[in-house]
Parts: C-alpha cells; sequence; structure tokens
C-alpha cells in the first residue's frame, strides 16, 4: 500500500491566523502538511525523485510555482484574489468564500481611522528603499580614473 504524502502548507497572507489551506486546496488542519521551508529543505536533502514520493505532487508543483508574501506582497495578493474569485481556466466560481473581501475593506477602515501613521509608513519605507538603491550604486561605481603618471622622460 502506498504511503500517503505529505502537502505543503500555502502560503499565508500575514494577518491570518489559521494555518490555511494546502497548495493543492486542502484544509491543512486536516491533513499531514509540511511548510514550504520543510519541502525545499526536503528536496535538497533527499533529491526531487524521493522528495516526490513524499510530497504531493501538485502541492510541490504549485509551491514552486508561486512566492510568499516576504517574496513580494504583490503577488501573494493577485494569488490570493484569483484563488478567492476562483479564476482559473476563464471560470469563475463563488464557493470560496468572502474571507479576501472582508480583510480588504477591514484595512481600508484601518487606513481611514490611522491616515497619517499610514501615510509616515508608507514615506519612511520610500526612504529606505531610496537610501538602499543609492547605497547600492555608490557600490556599483567604478572608482575615479587615476591621473595621467607624469611623463618622467
Ligand atoms: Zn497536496
Amino acid at each position: 500500500m502506498k504511503e500517503p504524502v505529505d502537502h505543503i502548507i500555502r502560503p499565508s497572507l500575514p494577518w491570518r491566523r489559521d494555518i490555511g489551506i494546502t497548495e493543492c486546496g486542502y484544509d491543512a488542519s486536516k491533513v499531514k502538511a509540511i511548510t514550504r521551508q520543510d519541502f525545499f529543505e526536503r528536496e535538497k536533502e533527499l533529491g526531487k525523485q524521493r522528495c516526490a514520493m513524499m510530497t504531493c505532487m501538485t502541492c510541490s508543483d504549485t509551491t514552486k510555482r508561486y512566492g510568499a508574501w516576504v517574496d513580494d506582497p504583490r503577488t501573494a495578493i493577485g494569488r490570493e484574489v484569483t484563488w478567492e474569485r476562483g479564476e482559473y481556466w476563464g471560470r469563475g466560481r463563488s464557493d470560496r468564500g468572502i474571507l479576501l473581501k472582508e480583510e480588504l475593506l477591514a484595512i481600508e477602515a484601518l487606513i481611514v481611522a490611522h491616515r497619517d501613521e499610514f501615510d509616515s509608513i508608507i514615506d519612511a519605507n520610500r526612504q529606505r528603499r531610496e537610501w538602499l538603491e543609492k547605497k547600492a550604486a555608490m557600490k556599483q561605481k567604478p572608482s575615479p580614473p587615476k591621473p595621467p603618471r607624469p611623463n618622467l622622460l
């Protein structure tokens, strides 16, 4: 008999508290599931073939295709929008609830209530990013050419 394989926990949005679902769509609290990091470590340690025997193929493929919030919040939100609206292969579905929609409306309400704080965080992040870009540009800049040696002949 084939051993049941491990699924991979889908990276969640940072404000969510539940474990959520697996990359292939199961409730992660009801199946044997590992984290993305565990999966990538497993694959590195055991090799692709042995890892594939122990891990759900849909989860493995999916987790490699998508990043997490820490990689790029825009793609994480995009993925959640696509999931909740069920927009796959040109078809929509409405059986996945409205959690993200409710969260976005709550985020809007929080921003309205704390507008100055929101703006100052954006400003601070922009300043930090610009400073880091400047610092990186300084490192890449070649040192100025040395003045020509005086001709001693
Ligand atoms: Zn799976």
